[in-house]
């Protein structure tokens, strides 16, 4: 095991730890099912952080790791020849063969 790994594993088990911690202190302040509920959300939103840091550290976004997904405005993008003004999302116009073309949203 190297060193990122070790250092990764032992942050991993903090926020296990903080979120175990968490859930006890909210199961002996709130009644049921009320409890519960606010164990799942702490649960989810502590997992969520871990991945946001995660994807932070790698360099990416939520957007980019879901691949295909539509980035905020990226759906809207359309490729214009500039040749021709044909509109097209291939490499070279299908048109008249033009690589140069421009983004219009
Ligand atoms: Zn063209």
């Amino acid at each position: 095991m190297d060193q990122n790994t070790k250092r990764f594993l032992k942050v991993q088990l903090m926020w296990i730890v903080i979120s175990i911690a968490i859930s006890l202190a909210l199961a002996f302040i709130l009644p049921f099912p009320f409890d519960i509920i606010a164990i799942i959300a702490v649960f989810l939103s502590i997992n969520y952080f871990i991945r946001q840091k995660q994807m932070k550290k790698m360099g990416l976004n939520a957007w980019s790791f879901f691949g295909s997904a539509p980035g905020p405005g990226k759906q809207n993008v359309n490729y214009y020849c500039i040749n021709c003004g044909t509109k097209h999302n291939q490499a070279a116009c299908p048109n008249c063969g033009s690589k140069l073309k421009k983004a219009a949203f």
